[in-house]
């Protein structure tokens, strides 16, 4: 029986990885400041948007300037801030409820993976307004387009803002369960450092390592193809050289902009070439205990390589030093001078 399933897995695997190249894979349009949204919504004439996030970010001061961006251009706003670290089936329902109530047409999400991932199952129960979510959940079930997504990351660690992935939980079940569909990548991602500096260290090291854990997962899979085993070792060069500086000192913006990078790169990686048992257990944590992602593959991850044994040692290889292997001028980095603005403190 266990031979059967491998057999129909592998399968399964070889099949995505055949038609891998003529998916409708696309990358959002990058902003680097939430100022530059400004142009964007003014040229897109959009008239009311959903901000969604958590109550931690708006504690944070987080939505205040995109509170100041949306009064300039004059679009009304509602805000539903009321995601918790792994989204439930409850929080997209009511968010959709306000969604409809004031009329909107847009979606803005700022925060972690959380917000994001709210964010793109509202987006599709709006495509989908007669189906349950959970009729939405798995590979390709979502074909409709849905509404302009501006995704905001304020952690750098899940690329949600670059994946066709939103991670739900039902909270009755006690199950998380994964919508993976094309049309749930934001149409526009903002990567402003400068968002990131008040993240606390503890949240900066989980959410930094589920990075990591993106890019060592799509590093060692069989999904691998060239592009995303060079991604996954630029996100981990950048990531081996800026965690634990972003985790000293969160002002540290040279570092805080690598690991949005970082991010973002192991983002496209997984998205292409998936992750592994890592993020298969940390799901099944999560939807059990509501233990944080990023937490959960921190603490798995040593375990789990450990346990692939010997085949996988080459990898490891060569992530281990991720600099010497990685593509020469592709490992972007970003330098002093090069930032967008300083960071307050
Ligand atoms: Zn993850």
């Amino acid at each position: 029986m266990f031979i059967l399933k491998k057999i129909v897995c592998r399968a399964v695997q070889l099949a995505f990885r055949a038609v891998l190249p003529v998916l409708p894979y696309r990358e959002p349009r990058i902003l680097s400041s939430v100022d530059a949204l400004e142009k964007v919504l003014l040229a897109r004439g959009e008239a009311s948007a959903l901000i969604v996030t958590s109550a931690g970010s708006a504690k944070r001061g987080m939505i205040a300037p995109i509170e100041e961006v949306l009064q300039k251009v004059g679009i009304r706003y509602a805000i539903y801030d009321k995601t918790r670290p792994n989204p439930t089936v409850a929080n997209v329902e009511q968010a959709l409820q306000m969604y409809h109530e004031n009329g909107c047409d847009t979606l803005i999400a700022i925060g972690g993976g959380s917000a994001l991932d709210c964010a793109k199952a509202i987006g599709a129960r709006v495509a989908y307004p007669k189906r349950a979510l959970n009729k939405l959940a798995g590979v390709l079930r979502v074909r409709r387009k849905i509404p302009t997504l501006v995704a905001i990351p304020t952690t750098a660690g899940t690329g949600s803002e670059v994946t066709p992935v939103a991670v739900i939980t039902d909270g009755q079940a006690r199950h998380k369960y994964a919508m993976m569909s094309f049309p749930l990548i934001a149409q526009y991602a903002v990567l402003d450092a400068a968002l990131t500096c008040t993240m606390p260290p503890h949240l900066t090291a989980t959410t930094g390592m589920d990075a990591l854990t993106h890019a060592v997962e799509a590093y060692i899979g069989r999904s691998t193809n060239r592009k995303t085993r060079g991604l996954a070792l630029e996100a981990t060069a950048l990531i081996f050289e800026n965690i634990e500086r972003a985790y000293a000192d969160g002002y540290d913006l040279v570092a805080r902009e690598n690991m949005l990078l970082a991010s973002y790169k192991a983002g496209i990686a997984f998205c292409i070439s998936y992750v592994g048992y890592v993020h298969a257990l940390a799901h099944a944590l999560g939807g059990e205990y509501d233990t944080p992602h990023g937490l959960a593959n921190a603490v798995l991850l040593p375990h789990v390589l450990e346990g692939y044994g010997k085949a996988a040692h080459k990898s490891y290889t060569v992530l281990a030093l991720p600099q010497a292997f990685a593509a020469k001028g592709r490992a972007t980095r970003v330098a002093p001078e090069n930032l967008s603005k300083p960071c307050v403190r």
